[in-house]
Formats: C-alpha cells, structure tokens, sequence
C-alpha cells in the first residue's frame, strides 16, 4: 500500500520521468505549460534569433528533471553553469545541443567529448587541452569563445581577444561554433539611458567592445562562428540590438522579471508555486511569545497556524515576521523566528483547520498573489536566490495545463 504511494509516473512528450509523490504538504508545483508560453513569448521577441534557456541551479530550483525534458522540443539550445549540470541533462536523455558556460580546468575538458557538451573557452590552456583531447579521440569538439567586454569575471579581455581567435583557427579538430559575453548591467534601465556613473551607457558600451572583437572576422574575411550571442533576460527586455543569433534567457523563462524597473517588453508569468498546508492550529494568548527568541508578542490573543517549511527548505529564516503567506486565499503575517522546519502565521481572529492550503509564492484562486520579488524584498536579495534556495527537500510536483 505505502510502496505502491512512492513513484508515480510523470509523462512529456519525450517519455516518462519517474517522480515521487511528496509525502509532506510543502512543495513546489510547477506549472510546465506556462514555462513553454514565456519561452514562446521570448521567441516572438527576439526571432529570428535562436533561444538557449538557463537550466543552471537546477533550472533556477524549479527542478531540472521535469522541465529539461518537456522544455526540451521549444528550444534550441540549453545552458548550464557547471560540466554536473550538462552531464546531469544528457542522462536525463537531452539530446539537443548543451553550452556549459562556467570556467573549466584543462583536466575536465574530455567530459565535454564523452559527453557531446559545448565547451566555453576563454583561456588559452584551456583550449590547447581541448584541441589535444578532441585530437586525440578523433572527434570535433565544439566551442564557444567567451569575451569579456566589461564583467571583469571569466573570458579572455575585448582588448585582447585577437590572440586566443586567432589560436582558435588553428585548431582543426575543434568546431569553433560561438562566440559570446555576458552583461553586467543589463537589467536595470538607468545603466542603459543615465551614463553618469561610468561615463558611459554600461551595456552599449561593453555592446560596443564586441563588435569590435567580432570586427576580427571582417578583417580578415574569416566566417564568423555561426552563434553569436550575448543576451541575457536583462538585454532581452532592454536591448534589441544585442540579440545576435541567439539569446541566453535565465529568469525571464522561469517567468520573473530579473529587475523591477525593467522595461516589459515581453509578458511572462512565473510557472512556480510553493504550496503546504497548515499542520497545526490553536489560540496563542496575549503574551505569549511566538517561537525560538521570543521575537514576536500578541497583545491580545489570536490564531496561530504552523506551517511545515523552514530554512531548511529555503525559506530563509532573515525573513522572520516580514512574509506574507497565503491561508485560504487570504494573505496573514508570518510571525516568530523562522525555525529549520516550520515557520508560524498570525491569523489574527480567522479559523483555520488542520490541513488548509498555504501558498508561501505564487497565485491562489482568490486571485492573491505572492510574487518571487516579494520574497527577495524580505529577504534583502533577488529573485533570483530566492528561487535557487528552494531546497532539496522540497518535492517539484509537475504538471501541464489542459489546453
Ligand atoms: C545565468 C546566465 C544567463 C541568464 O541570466 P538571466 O539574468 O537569468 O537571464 C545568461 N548567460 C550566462 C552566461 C549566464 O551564466
């Protein structure tokens, strides 16, 4: 009986992914259908140039194992930050074409030909270990070239660049497929239209470093490598001309806007919501303080209901007494400390049983709504480590819409 309770199947339309079906109340649900339609939005904006969606932190916390293999068929590539990630994705049986986009040491550069992985080079030893590996099992391997033309993190200099493309021709066994940079200040509307602060509009100018490194082709009537890209969810709302041949979008697919002053050129909607239930109930007299520390007092009594996720879960106990969670479609404070397992709400003189739905992120029928950046609000962070800190603990329930 309970054996029978522990897998069940998930169907795409790729095949099967076996998942459990969570025991506990609290997880996450993710919505796949609405994940195609921002991947379709994004497509309508930016064609004809090719999409590659961000699966990297698996898949922004939304989990990996579900949306790699129904996402798969709407794009045209995937990234990853990580050589686990990419291998992770070719066990899950991806087959399309996957950019690993974080630095690699030259020992782990054979992974990437065991494994069909797209190799990111912005190091010249790293690309003497390519070409030797890709030489040696008699296999092309491809690449692409990282150019940093202002984020001061990985990829070989804009003012330098000429060397490692150059080195690049000469490897005949690697297929140098891309060549691409990443912005450091896209997301935020004032880096593109205010240049006081660096003296210059941050994104068109590292915009404008790589054409200047890609004018090397011109120069010398070489091809250019057939994907160039650049775009990031910040370019892709803000920056048109920064399209190229494909667009790297992260957040903007998993439906959140990566800023909030960004412009919304294309509507997306978050796919993901993060659902419990309420585990217990009772009256908290006046006086009483609510969890480890005390840090809350009623003066007056009230209903508290306990909720079954903590920071063990990624509900970040800095937030204590500043959420706002949803019990039966109404939204109530969070108050006490965050505890590992459990967190407390204030329900003030409402009912609640054993059992009743909480919504921690994301929209309930009664059309209340808690949205990623509110998270990041008490959090003091982004959207971005909200969703990345949903932890392992919490089960990705997946499902698609009926259409
Ligand atoms: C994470 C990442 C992206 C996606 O960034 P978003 O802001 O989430 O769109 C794009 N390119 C690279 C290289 C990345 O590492």
């Amino acid at each position: 009986m309970i054996e029978s309770h522990m897998r069940r199947p998930h169907f795409t339309r790729k095949g099967k992914i076996f998942m459990k079906i969570p025991l506990r109340p609290t997880h996450l649900l993710v919505n796949l259908t609405q994940l195609r339609r921002n991947v379709e939005a994004i497509r309508a904006r930016v064609q004809p140039a090719k999409v590659l969606v961000m699966l990297k932190a698996n898949a922004y916390g939304h989990g990996v194992e579900g949306v790699a293999p129904y996402i798969e068929p709407y794009v045209d590539y995937i990234g990853v930050a990580v050589l686990d990630e990419g291998v992770r994705l070719r066990e899950l049986g991806i087959t399309k074409p996957v950019l690993v986009a974080g630095g690699t040491l030259p020992e782990h550069v054979p992974y990437y030909l065991a494994y069909d992985l797209t190799l990111t080079v912005s190091h010249p030893a790293v690309l003497q270990a390519a070409a030797a590996a890709a030489e040696s099992a008699g296999k092309q391997m491809k690449v692409h070239l990282k150019i940093d033309t202002g984020m001061e993190r990985s990829g070989v200099r804009w003012y330098e660049a000429k060397a490692l493309l150059q080195q690049s021709l000469r490897c005949r066994q690697l297929d140098i497929e891309g060549i691409y940079t990443h912005f450091a200040n896209s997301e935020t509307l004032e880096s593109h239209e205010t240049p006081k602060k660096w003296g210059y509009a941050y994104p068109s100018e590292q915009l404008a470093r790589f054409h200047e490194v890609l004018s090397f082709y011109e120069k010398h009537s070489l091809p250019r490598p057939r994907l160039v890209h650049a775009a990031n969810s910040g370019a892709i709302l803000n920056l048109p001309e920064s399209f190229f041949d494909m667009v790297r979008p992260g957040i903007l697919f998993y439906g959140i806007y990566p800023d909030r002053g960004v412009l919304r050129s294309v509507q997306v909607a978050p796919a993901a919501t993060w659902k419990s239930q309420v585990v217990y109930s009772k009256i908290t007299q006046a006086g009483h303080p609510v969890s480890y520390g005390s840090l809350w007092v009623s003066d007056h009594a009230v209903r508290t209901v306990t909720v079954p996720c903590g920071y063990a879960d990624g509900y970040f106990r800095r937030m204590t007494n500043q959420p706002k969670v949803i019990v039966n479609g109404k939204k109530y404070q969070q108050v006490g400390r965050i505890c590992m397992d459990q967190f407390m709400v204030n329900l003030e003189s409402d009912d609640a049983d054993l059992g009743d739905e909480v919504i921690l992120l994301g929209k309930a029928a009664s059309g209340e709504q808690i949205l990623p950046e509110d998270l990041a609000e008490w959090a003091g962070t982004n959207a971005y480590e909200v969703m990345t800190n949903i932890s392992a603990r919490v089960p990705r329930v997946f499902f698609q819409e009926e259409e």
